[in-house]
């Protein structure tokens, strides 16, 4: 069967809701760059079928910046890192109250306090779920990002009113090793099933260009699968003088959208949100993610990068013909 065939059909299936063997994904990981707009053509029509022409819309706050005990090479917060990224402790209550109390008037449906560090302490975590709980949860839905916690303390976010916790699973397990020496894969995914098994619904995805293979993106995505995550962030690296993967290349626009339909093909129900390094790897093409499969986008600032006005991410998808998705609960 040619390839275009043999996309066809793997789209049909989906659309149809048949199972999928793993071996039927290689065709995505083997596709190259010429054949991308082929791929992205199946992974609007799946993006489609589920979420139609609503998009999400979400946003962050850093609630507590450096100095952080691990390594990921990636990370400008990492204490072992040079950078010039803002330190500073957790927020008081007012200042991460205010992200959400702002966006709650706006189409944006979900604030996410993001802190630095292997795991918030417990005292740290309470003050949080105060915080976030103050919310009006009829007009914001809200996310914690606290790093590796137990089951104690994520039942304290629930408790409060939290409704998701966002965990990066960040890479694949086959590739982990090679970006983070100070805590390992298992940890991460056991913070997952920890927070689903809290009753939390869970946000996790990664970082690309940190030197995975396509391999590797169909591995992690896999993983994302079996574990059954309710969306899936995608970040593509902004190369930050002072870490030690400051010298790596941007993702080309054709590879970002290719790991984005990939996703897509794997994950074809859930939501995916494009997050950082939207513009910076995409350039003009940063429009076309919606395209290539994504339902959601972070708008606004990221945590020490630069992002854009939500003003400008409505009128972009004013443009592509889609709108912001009405608020909801999940
Ligand atoms: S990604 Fe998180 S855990 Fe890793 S260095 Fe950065 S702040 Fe620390």
């Amino acid at each position: 069967m040619d390839r275009k065939k043999e996309l066809n059909t793997l789209t049909e299936n989906i659309l149809a809701g048949k199972p999928i063997g793993i071996e039927a994904y290689r065709i995505i990981v083997d596709m190259p760059p010429r054949d991308v707009p082929m791929l992205m053509a199946g992974a609007d029509r799946i993006r489609n079928a589920h979420f139609g022409s609503e998009i999400h819309l979400c946003t962050i706050c850093n609630g507590k910046s450096g100095k952080c005990s691990e390594d990921c090479a990636f990370c400008s917060q990492s204490a072992s890192s040079k950078t010039t990224a803002d330190v500073y402790p957790l927020l008081n209550r007012e200042k991460l109250m205010a992200g959400g109390e702002h966006v709650s008037e706006t189409p944006i449906n979900r604030y996410a306090v993001v802190t630095s560090g292997r795991g918030l302490p417990s005292h740290e975590v309470a003050s949080v779920a105060q915080a976030l709980g103050a919310l009006d949860s009829d007009r914001i839905k809200t996310c914690a990002s606290l790093g590796i916690l137990g089951p104690e303390d994520l039942r304290v976010l629930k408790k409060a009113g939290v409704t998701r916790y966002h965990h990066n699973l960040e890479t694949a397990k086959s590739h982990f090793a090679n970006m983070c020496g100070t805590h390992t894969y298992e940890d991460r995914v056991k913070c997952v099933l920890n927070a689903k098994r809290e009753g939390l619904s869970v946000c996790s995805g990664g970082i690309f260009g940190i030197g995975e293979t396509d391999e590797q993106v169909l591995e992690l995505a896999l993983t994302l699968k079996d574990l059954a995550v309710d969306a899936v962030p995608l970040n593509f690296l902004t190369p930050i003088e002072g870490t030690p993967m400051a010298h790596y290349p941007k993702v080309s626009p054709l590879r970002c959208l290719k790991i984005i339909s990939l996703f897509r093909y794997v994950l074809p129900d859930t939501s995916i949100f494009v997050c950082g390094g939207r513009e910076a790897s995409l350039g003009d093409h940063h429009s076309q993610i919606f395209e290539a499969g994504a339902n959601g986008m972070m708008t606004g600032h990221y945590l020490t990068t630069d992002g854009r006005t939500l003003q400008k991410d409505l009128e972009m998808l004013d443009r592509l013909g889609l709108k912001a998705m009405e608020k909801y609960s999940g």
